[in-house]
């Protein structure tokens, strides 16, 4: 049992109005709490959140959080983007006030089983890859978390019989109390946001807050080929692992190109390696990771199989565009960290133009060189981090600094010959030069698009 979370009657302050937090403010004033929101945004910039917020009652403290709105309530609720040392909120806490992101509050009122998927790459697909294996089961299937629709927003239609598949960060981890899914994936743990973490141990820390308050009848899955997860490995639940590169005594491994499950001794086979659509060797563990989720969770291995060959994939990442005058663009805006980059790079064997850049997240851009050397045709450099990838790249690739993506793409044309790949892939994120990796994809698939109506070529519509 849940322990459940009764909103009606209670004082709650949300802080941050985007979506998640728009979301967890007209549930909780639907769910009777008397609610107040805040942002640093103006009211300006928030209209039509304002707005919705005004209709159900709430009240608004925009354009800043003044520190007495977080002293009188019983609950806050913070979305992801909130930095927890956020000084009101460090004040709050240490007055006894309970400071939960979104997910803990969802997972009290949600119903049914969850699975949650984190790590630092490969949630989205996997989440979207698990759900679509599960719909194929004909088992009901929600979805939601950091993939799109916040968890809240689905508790209403949860029912006893629901999965809900929830893709969740490590900034929400970092603020749950109870929070347990009954089955908890950890794809990988590489660097990433230490623009936000102080550290990699603080960071794996939050991931590994998915597992604390399992007890022996969850289910972890793990990545049993990433040293950093199965160092960190939970105590309580029971463990499945997924591997690539060796067989494992309970989860899932590959053998003569099969997707085999082994549980308690016993092996199926769940699919064939051919039905993962997927270009890439990290889509293959994320396809272990979801076959191994969605079988536990209820599909059985003919659904499995057949979910993994309809798969449509997921818009910006290895996204195939276009094929001009025989150069392939693939768009992997989603490739926002080095570790991301590194796997889009290694997913094409040939020669390519790979373009980088936009906001660091201060990572070193060393993992890629070897990765490009001797086969980058060149390395094409745009946005704020431009300068810090060149000084780490330098001797591994021709390096085209080139500013914006529209240069960026006029460079590749540029030196693209017939069988080359272009791949979008910047290692960074986009917020130097774009509202999100979204719209930079977007961009750079209108900039492909252009080039080839000037070129006049026939746009194939194959998938990557
Ligand atoms: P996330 O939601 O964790 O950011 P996505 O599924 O959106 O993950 O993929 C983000 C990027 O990470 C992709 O563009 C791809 O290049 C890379 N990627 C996907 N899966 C993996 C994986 N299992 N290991 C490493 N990199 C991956």
């Amino acid at each position: 049992m849940r322990p459940g979370f009764d909103l009606s009657g209670k004082r709650v302050l949300v802080v941050g109005l985007a979506r998640t937090g728009l979301a967890a403010s007209l549930f909780a004033s639907v769910y009777g709490a008397t609610v107040t929101a805040t942002d640093a945004r103006p009211r300006s910039e928030l209209e039509a959140e304002a707005q919705k917020l005004d209709a159900v009652g709430a009240s608004l403290a925009l354009g800043g959080h003044p520190q007495e709105v977080f002293l009188n309530q019983d609950l806050i609720v913070v979305s992801p983007g909130v930095p927890l040392d956020l000084p009101p909120l460090a004040l709050a806490r240490s007055r006894g006030i309970p400071v939960w992101s979104e997910i803990e509050l969802a997972w009290r009122y949600l119903r049914g089983k969850l699975v949650a998927i984190t790590g630092s790459n490969g949630k989205t697909t996997t989440t979207a890859l698990t759900a679509h294996i599960l719909k194929t089961a004909g088992i009901p299937t929600l979805v939601g978390g950091n993939i799109g629709t916040p968890l809240l927003a689905l508790a209403e239609s949860s029912a006893d019989t629901s999965v809900i598949v929830a893709e969740i960060s490590s900034f929400q981890l970092e603020a749950i109390e109870a929070f347990r899914p009954e089955i908890g994936v950890l794809l990988n743990l590489t660097p990433d946001h230490l623009d936000r973490h102080a550290s990699f141990e603080e960071y794996a820390a939050a991931k590994m807050r998915m597992f604390e308050n399992q007890i022996e009848r969850d289910v972890a899955v793990l990545n049993a080929d990433d040293p950093e997860v199965t160092r960190r490995m939970p105590a309580r639940p029971h463990i499945y692992w997924f591997s690539r590169k060796k067989r494992v005594a309970q989860g899932a491994f590959l053998r003569d190109g099969q997707i085999i499950f082994r549980s308690e001794g016993a092996e199926t086979i769940l699919a064939r390696c051919e039905d993962v659509p997927l270009r890439g060797e990290h889509n293959i563990e994320n396809a272990l990771a979801a076959s191994v989720a969605a079988h536990l969770a209820g599909a059985g291995p003919a659904d499995v199989a057949r979910g993994l060959q309809t798969f449509p994939g997921v818009e910006h990442r290895l996204e195939f565009v276009a094929e001009i005058g025989g150069v392939a663009f693939y768009n992997d805006s989603k490739a926002t960290n080095v570790d991301a980059a590194c796997k889009a790079v290694e997913a094409f064997p040939g020669t390519l133009i790979v373009i980088l850049g936009g906001k660091d997240k201060g990572s070193p851009y060393t993992p890629l060189a070897g990765r490009l050397r001797g086969r980058a045709r060149a390395a094409i450099l745009i946005g704020a981090a431009a300068e810090k990838i060149a000084a780490d790249l330098e001797g591994a690739a021709p390096l085209v600094p080139a500013n914006t993506l529209e240069r960026a793409v006029e460079e590749a044309v540029k030196r693209a010959q017939p069988g080359d790949v272009v791949l979008l892939a910047p290692a960074c994120s986009s917020f130097d030069q774009f509202e999100n990796y979204e719209q930079r994809g977007r961009v750079f698939k209108e900039l492909v698009a252009r080039v080839a109506s000037a070129s006049g070529a026939e746009t194939s519509a194959r998938k990557g």
